[in-house]
Parts: C-alpha cells; sequence; structure tokens
C-alpha cells in the first residue's frame, strides 16, 4: 500500500481492459460513473458484474477515494440494473470479494450481483 493508503493500481487489469475497450465484454449497462456486463463464468442464472469507471483496487480505496458523486453513481447502476433484470421481487445478493483472503482475482473493484434462483445460504 501507498503512502497515501491508496494501493497501486495496475492499469493492464482485466476490468480496466475492458473499461477502454480493449477486450469485449457483454455490457448489461453503463452510466458516466459505472459499467455492468455478464460475468464470463456466470454462478447463476443471473451473474452480473459492476465496476466504478476509476483506478480502484477495493471497496475499502474506492469508499475512501472516491467522489460521492462517484460513489453514488456506482450504487444507483447496481441499483437499477437489479431493478431492470426483474430482481427486485425475489431479491438477490452482492458480494465484492476484497484481497487475497477472499480470492479476489481482479485488482479493480468489482461487485457481484446474483440472482434469478433461490441462492441458499452464504458461508465463507
Ligand atoms: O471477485 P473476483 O475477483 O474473484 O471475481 C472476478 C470475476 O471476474 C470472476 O467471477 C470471473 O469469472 C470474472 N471475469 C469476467 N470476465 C473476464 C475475466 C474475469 O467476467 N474477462
Amino acid at each position: 500500500m501507498s503512502v497515501s493508503g491508496k494501493p497501486p493500481y495496475d492499469p493492464a487489469n482485466i476490468f480496466a481492459r475492458i473499461l477502454r475497450g480493449e477486450i469485449p465484454c457483454q455490457r448489461v449497462d453503463e452510466s458516466e460513473h459505472a459499467l455492468a456486463f455478464h460475468d464470463i463464468a456466470p454462478q447463476a442464472p443471473v451473474h452480473v458484474l459492476v465496476i466504478p469507471k476509476g483506478d480502484w483496487v477495493s471497496a475499502a480505496d474506492f469508499h475512501a477515494g472516491a467522489s460521492n458523486a462517484a460513489i453514488a453513481g456506482f450504487w444507483r447502476l447496481v441499483a437499477k440494473v437489479a431493478r431492470d433484470l426483474g430482481l427486485e421481487d425475489r431479491g438477490y445478493r452482492l458480494l465484492s470479494n476484497m484481497g487475497e483472503d477472499a480470492g479476489q482475482e481482479v485488482a479493480h473493484f468489482h461487485v457481484h450481483l446474483f440472482g434469478g434462483r433461490r441462492l441458499g445460504r452464504m458461508v465463507p
């Protein structure tokens, strides 16, 4: 971690490349602040990833460092995607892996949105 507290961001990570349009994604929605796309290896009938359009590694540094507009814009897109995909009535799950112990594979902050079936209990 750097002195400023913001972990170093690798601009070559796969989600940065998706944001730059260098590699394709199955886009669900997009706003000024965030992009939503289908996970390439879905774990549920609906498995969407929502990522902010900034250089943030984790939920911690995103919420500590991003502007209020960027944070609100990000969560508004999460809620909009869930609504637009018809998940509000039956419910859905949001999950974000942070760091090694959580098995975070891509070092660009993202939220998984799961739905479309009974998801079962969350256990570590
Ligand atoms: O939270 P974590 O970092 O482990 O999740 C990364 C997610 O990104 C995985 O669910 C993986 O399937 C997804 N992924 C993707 N498109 C890629 C590379 C990874 O949807 N090109």
